[in-house]
C-alpha cells in the first residue's frame, strides 16, 4: 500500500489539534487504498500542544512528531517535516482546518491517475481579509512576479500533495533562508492548481501579523530576485548623469552671466535627497549582505528537542526498570 504523509507544522495550536485529527482519520477511513502517516511538527509551542501529540500518538501509531527545542518558524517546521516524511506522497498541511482534509482524496486520485507531480491549492478569493492586507498581498504578488524568474502564484496555499521525487529535490536545496512558495515554484514539475474558497481557522488566531508578513515578504523578494540590487545602481547612474549636466550648467551660467552662487535651501533639499538614496542603496545591499551572513553561518535550519521515537524509547526503558 502506498504511504500518503502529512506534514502539520503546530504552534501553540492546541485549541484545533483534536479536530484536526478526527477530520484526518475521517479521511482516512475513506481512503482505504492507502496508509496515512501524520507527521506534527511541534514548532517549540508553548501550550498544550506537545503533550496533545504525545497522547494522540499513544492511541494512534500512524500519528508522528517531532518537537524543537524553540519557535524556529513554519519554514522549518515544514522542512523538518519534509525531511522526515516516508511517504510516496507527501502533503503540507496547517493545523488550523484552514486546508480543508477533505480535499486530500481528490488530490490524491489526480496524482495517480493524471500525469502530475503535484497538486497545490491556492484560496479563490480574498474574502474575510482586511482591505489594506488585501491590497498589499495583491501589490507583493505583482511585484514579485515582475522581478523574479520564479513564478509565486497569487492567493497560493502552502497546502499541496507531491511525489516522493518533488519533495527529495525539495530537500535537496538546503538553504537556510526558506521562502517555500518560491521553493516549490522553483523546483518545477508538473502542478495542478486547485482553489476553494477562504476558510477561517476554526480556533486559535493567526500567527501573522502585519509586520510579521511584510517581512516575511521582503524575505521572498531577496531570497528570489536581485532585481533590487540593480534598481540601486541603475538610480546611482542616473544622479551621476543629472549630477553632470547640473555642473555644466552652474559652470556655463556664472561664465555667461557672473551669477554668484546662489540658493542655500535647493542645496539642503538636494543633499538630503541624495544622502537618503545613498542610505536606501546602502540598505538593499546591507538586506542581500545578512541574508549571506546567515547562509554562510551554515547553522541548522532548526534544532530538534524529542520525537516519537525518543520518548517512546524512555518509556520503554522505564518499564524494563
Ligand atoms: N506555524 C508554525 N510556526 C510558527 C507560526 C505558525 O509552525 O512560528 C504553523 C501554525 O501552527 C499553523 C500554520 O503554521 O499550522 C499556519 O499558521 P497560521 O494559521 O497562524 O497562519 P495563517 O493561516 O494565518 O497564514
Ligand atoms: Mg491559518
Amino acid at each position: 500500500m502506498k504511504v500518503i504523509t502529512l506534514v502539520v507544522p503546530c504552534y501553540n495550536e492546541e485549541k484545533v489539534l483534536q479536530d484536526f485529527y478526527h477530520q484526518v482519520t475521517k479521511v482516512a477511513s475513506k481512503m482505504r487504498e492507502v496508509t496515512f502517516e501524520v507527521l506534527f511538527v511541534d514548532d517549540g509551542s508553548r501550550d498544550n500542544t506537545l503533550s496533545m501529540l504525545k497522547e494522540l500518538r499513544r492511541w494512534d501509531k500512524r500519528v508522528r512528531y517531532i518537537s524543537f527545542s524553540r519557535n524556529f518558524g513554519k519554514e522549518a517546521a515544514l522542512y523538518a517535516g519534509l525531511q522526515n516524511a516516508t511517504g510516496e506522497y507527501v502533503a503540507v498541511m496547517d493545523a488550523d482546518l484552514q486546508d480543508p482534509p477533505s480535499l486530500l482524496e481528490e488530490m490524491y486520485h489526480v496524482l495517480e491517475n493524471e500525469d502530475y507531480d503535484c497538486i497545490a491549492t491556492r484560496r479563490g478569493d480574498r474574502t474575510g481579509e482586511s482591505p489594506i492586507r488585501s491590497f498589499f498581498a495583491r501589490t507583493f504578488y505583482k511585484l514579485i512576479n515582475k522581478i523574479s524568474r520564479t513564478e509565486i502564484v497569487d492567493g497560493a496555499r502552502d497546502f499541496r500533495l507531491m511525489s516522493r521525487k518533488m519533495v527529495d529535490s525539495i530537500l535537496s536545496m538546503n538553504e537556510y533562508n526558506r521562502f517555500s512558495k518560491g521553493l516549490f515554484s522553483w523546483v518545477g514539475f508538473k502542478t495542478k492548481w486547485i482553489s476553494y474558497e477562504n476558510i477561517e481557522r476554526v480556533a486559535g488566531e493567526s500567527k501573522w501579523s502585519f509586520w510579521s508578513l511584510l517581512l516575511y515578504a521582503l524575505d521572498g523578494v531577496i531570497a528570489f530576485s536581485t532585481v533590487p540590487l540593480i534598481i540601486s545602481s541603475l538610480t546611482g547612474l542616473f544622479f551621476c548623469a543629472i549630477a553632470f549636466l547640473t555642473i555644466i550648467f552652474v559652470v556655463v551660467r556664472t561664465l555667461v552671466w557672473g551669477e554668484p552662487v546662489a540658493g542655500y535651501p535647493s542645496l539642503v533639499s538636494i543633499l538630503f535627497f541624495l544622502s537618503g538614496m545613498q542610505l536606501f542603496g546602502i540598505g538593499i545591499l546591507g538586506q542581500y549582505l545578512s541574508k549571506t551572513y546567515l547562509e554562510v553561518k551554515n547553522r541548522p535550519v532548526y534544532i530538534e528537542r524529542c520525537t516519537e521515537k525518543d520518548v517512546e524509547r524512555d518509556e520503554r526503558y522505564a518499564q524494563s526498570m
